[in-house]
């Protein structure tokens, strides 16, 4: 999937649309030690049968996200591209 390196598209912090440089949003890491993934491991715990919390179907795709930033105050925010793809999505040239 291809989308273009600049965007002209609304800023809330400057309440008007600006010309907008566009990156990859890239994705944080988790923390294995987080109160949810341990809570998370703990239901998963135990021999076989049905367990809540376990994934029994798993999504094809993932929702491609990027940053837009604004040049005028500077600041970033994201936007989801679309519903789920298999495709990565690269930046036109
Ligand atoms: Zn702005």
């Amino acid at each position: 999937m291809k989308y273009p390196k600049e965007v002209r598209t609304y800023c809330p912090v400057c309440k008007e649309h600006t010309v907008h440089k566009v990156k990859l949003a890239s994705k944080g890491k988790a923390r294995s030690m987080a109160a949810g993934n341990r809570k998370h491991a703990r239901k998963l715990m135990g021999h076989g049968g049905k367990r809540a919390g376990e994934k029994t179907v798993k999504k094809q795709g993932k929702r491609q996200k990027i940053v837009l930033e604004c040049p005028q105050c500077k600041k970033k925010h994201e936007r989801v591209i679309g519903g789920r793809t298999k495709k990565k999505l690269e930046l036109e040239s």
